[in-house]
């Protein structure tokens, strides 16, 4: 067995259980946006049956989103996204010089090299503590109220470097992600990134951790701000991680606010933009069109989002108001206070 797959979840199979049902054509945006067989999760299971390298399969490998959608529908179980991370992970790792990589940030080694800054901890152990992303720590205002919602503090070690090397496949040094879960250990985790959030599940089994959206809503202030009106859109990633268990979370909200979501037949979240390589460009996975897809056949008052990639593409795509889940929590008016004191 080759060795990218000796490290998957026992349940999981691997592509050449693949039968050829096309069922995760249905669901996949780089499907979607290419119409390309080659760029499917059925084809490239396919072509590693027939012997492909991960090389000859770089350009599908970068322009998957990996919002999950396809291990949440494969009859066969495979491990699709996992699959697709671990061939980035030799591409990035043996590059060679005729296929082309997507740029890094120039400080990703040396950050994962360096770790986290030693700073004391902001949480005693088995305090539940925030993991924002990069882009939630960049709204001041909006953090604050994530952080007033759900009484958390930030993680001294948030991870931001951890999660980008997981996204792009380059290896993280072992002492590097020691320290990182070793710091995590005993703590509840509110993660806004849903790939990282996917790995703590495997690296941290039995730790308490829930995505930065299903978080927000479980608040009282939030949920009774959610009406049948709203169009709320979940964020793939962290929903596929856990999706047996969040069917049966979102079910509920549904119940409780009469709320609709992006969610498919089969209970699929059909992703609007992914985080990380999908915003590099010439890798960009379709998302106005994903975000149009969404919207077709409804005629919601507003749409909510969790990810702030999303509240950037219905921005553009429609003239509904779009508003982050945490703007629930908070009187429209303390919210300009908040973003005046915030600059
Ligand atoms: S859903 Fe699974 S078994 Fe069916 S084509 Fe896709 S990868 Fe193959
Ligand atoms: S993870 Fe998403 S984009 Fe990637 S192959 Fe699966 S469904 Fe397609």
């Amino acid at each position: 067995m080759p060795a990218f797959l000796a490290r998957m979840p026992a349940a999981a199979r691997d592509y050449s259980a693949c039968s050829g049902c096309s069922l995760c054509l249905l669901v996949c945006p780089m499907w979607r946006s290419r119409h390309d067989p080659g760029f499917s999760p059925e084809g490239l299971a396919k072509a590693l049956q027939c012997g492909a390298t991960a090389a000859a399969l770089a350009p599908p490998l970068d322009a998957c989103s990996l919002c999950g959608a396809c291990d949440a529908v494969c009859p066969e179980r495979i491990d699709l996204s996992g699959m697709i991370m671990d061939l980035r992970r030799r591409l990035a790792n043996s590059p060679l010089p005729d296929v082309p990589r997507p740029a890094l940030p120039d400080d990703l080694h040396s950050r994962l090299q360096q770790g986290a800054p030693a700073t004391a901890p902001v949480a005693p152990r088995s305090a539940p503590v925030l993991l924002p992303g990069p882009a939630l720590r960049a709204d001041a205002a909006l953090l604050a109220q994530v952080q007033a919602l759900l009484g958390i503090a930030v993680f001294d070690d948030d991870g931001d470097d951890i999660a980008l090397a997981i996204e792009v496949g380059v290896v993280i040094p072992p002492l590097r992600l020691q320290s990182f879960l070793d710091s995590l250990r005993g703590h509840s985790i509110v993660a806004a990134d849903g790939l990282l959030l996917r790995q703590l599940r495997r690296w941290l089994a039995g730790s308490q951790r829930m995505g930065l959206g299903a978080a927000l809503s479980t608040r009282a202030a939030v949920r009774s701000n959610l009406g049948a009106g709203d169009l709320y859109v979940i964020e793939p990633r962290a929903f596929h991680a856990d999706y047996e268990r969040m069917v049966g979370f979102y079910d509920r909200l549904q119940r409780e606010t009469g709320c609709s979501f992006n969610l498919d037949l089969q209970r699929i979240a059909i992703p609007a933009v992914a985080p990380g390589m999908a915003q590099n460009p010439g890798f960009a996975a379709g998302d106005e069109v994903q975000a149009k897809w969404i919207l077709q056949g409804r005629s919601p008052a507003r749409i909510v989002v969790e990810s702030l990639a999303d509240r950037a593409v219905f921005g553009r795509v429609c003239d509904l108001p779009v508003v982050h889940v945490a703007e629930l929590g908070v009187d429209p008016q303390m919210m300009k206070e908040f973003r005046h004191a915030f600059g």
